[in-house]
């Protein structure tokens, strides 16, 4: 038997089971199998060529040095300016905003800024994998409030109301989100805001990263939107990953009230520093571009959207959720499918696709298509997928 070297703490959360499947897949094809892989949450649209030339600049303008912890004035401003045009959200370049190594570290800057051992913090399924994960390395508790498709995957005020006790320091909102694809109207957020008006102890995070993703015209509001009450304690969360296809440039963002950024900054000043500043200035290019770039690359995940759900609705076994943002198909398997019960992901990928299952987000019995792909591998992901339930 082998000492495990984690702390209590890590050894409480669990491997990420979306980077196991994904690796799997890799092996899988690597050893030659003929696997179509639709597990990765990433965009497979490029970096914009003039993000790379302001990078390429920066790098030769000699932008090489240590950048304030809390990110460098420069794209703080386009920060700012992004939240109050597309947002209608104010906030202080100075004290009200924060860039760290990805949307990723923000969460976990903020929730380990903040929270105490034994402090709840409110996660509604399905969630991204990271959620809970990143609550218990902060040593507190996550409370899975479970959303239903008869309420469009968002938590209802009876549900947010039973979740909540004296111990309740955040609540996770993520719209559009992921897996489900679903997004949360002004009427769903000013509930929620009711609520919360009750708990005035609960800050809220809501990841915002997929605003730019959405379909048919989907409106998007920010939580912070809803009221000057909820935009003084929620933390506004976004990044430029997935709207500019710049996942491995590692920038994320954050708006919110002054004593929360102030925490996180500390907790950065002691970590990671202030983040690449070649990726910063990158970053101000891609905000300077506007929201036009992901709102035209929307219309092509939009295609293969219609492409998945139109195929998989047609299976009697399977319950597809057509999604109005992000770039994922989340499915249920149907209690009367042949299949029911078994290990999804072992199933299809017996069937030559590797999907990520729902236990991964909170939901045993769905599955997650990432829809990032070529509409041809996405066909074949489609036959496969059908074989497999309709026999
Ligand atoms: N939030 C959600 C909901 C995500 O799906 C992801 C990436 O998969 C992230 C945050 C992380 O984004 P970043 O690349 O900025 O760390």
């Amino acid at each position: 038997m082998t000492n495990s070297p984690e702390s209590h703490l890590l050894s409480r959360v669990p491997s990420s089971p979306s980077i196991a499947a994904a690796q799997r897949a890799r092996d899988l094809k690597a050893a030659g199998h003929d696997i179509v892989s639709v597990t990765i949450g990433e965009p497979d649209f490029p970096t914009p060529a003039r993000v790379i030339e302001a990078a390429f600049q920066a790098a030769k303008d000699g932008e090489t040095r240590y950048t304030p912890v809390n990110g460098t004035l420069s794209l703080r401003t386009a920060i700012a300016h992004k939240f109050l045009t597309e947002n209608h959200l104010e906030y202080s370049p100075d004290t009200e905003i924060v860039v760290a190594t990805g949307a990723k570290q923000i969460i976990y800057g903020a929730l380990t800024a903040t929270l105490n051992p034994g402090d709840e913090v409110i996660i509604v399924a399905p969630y991204w994998v990271s959620y809970p994960s990143i609550a218990l390395m902060s040593g507190a508790l996550p409370v899975i409030v479970q959303a239903l498709p008869e309420h469009g995957m968002v938590p209802t005020a009876e549900q947010l109301e039973q979740a909540i006790t004296p111990r309740t320091r955040w609540l996770i909102l993520n719209y559009p989100n992921n897996p489900s694809g679903a997004m949360a109207s002004r009427e769903q957020y000013e509930a929620i805001a009711q609520v919360l008006g009750r708990h005035p102890q609960i800050l809220v995070l809501s990841d915002e990263i997929y605003e730019h993703i959405r379909y048919d015209g989907a409106e998007f509001i920010s939580f912070a939107a809803v009221s000057t009450a909820m935009k003084e304690r929620s933390l506004i969360v976004n990044g430029v990953s997935k709207a500019y296809g710049m996942t491995g440039w590692r920038i994320g963002y954050a708006g919110g009230p002054s004593s929360v950024i102030k925490a996180i900054s500390k907790l950065q000043s002691h970590t990671t520093g202030g983040t690449s500043a070649i990726s910063q200035a990158a970053a101000a290019a891609a905000l300077a571009m506007g929201p036009a770039l992901p709102l035209e690359r929307s219309t092509v995940y939009q295609r293969r959207r219609n492409l998945v759900c139109d195929r998989l609705s047609s299976c009697l076994s399977l319950r597809v959720l057509r999604p109005s943002g992000a770039f994922y198909v989340f499915v249920e398997i149907l209690d009367s499918a042949p299949l029911a019960g078994r290990a999804v992901d072992e199933v299809l990928l017996d069937h030559g696709v590797a999907v990520i299952p729902g236990e991964a987000f909170g939901l045993p019995g769905w599955f997650r298509i990432s829809i990032a792909t070529s509409d041809s591998e996405l066909e074949k992901a489609c036959t496969r997928i059908l074989e497999a339930f309709q026999g």
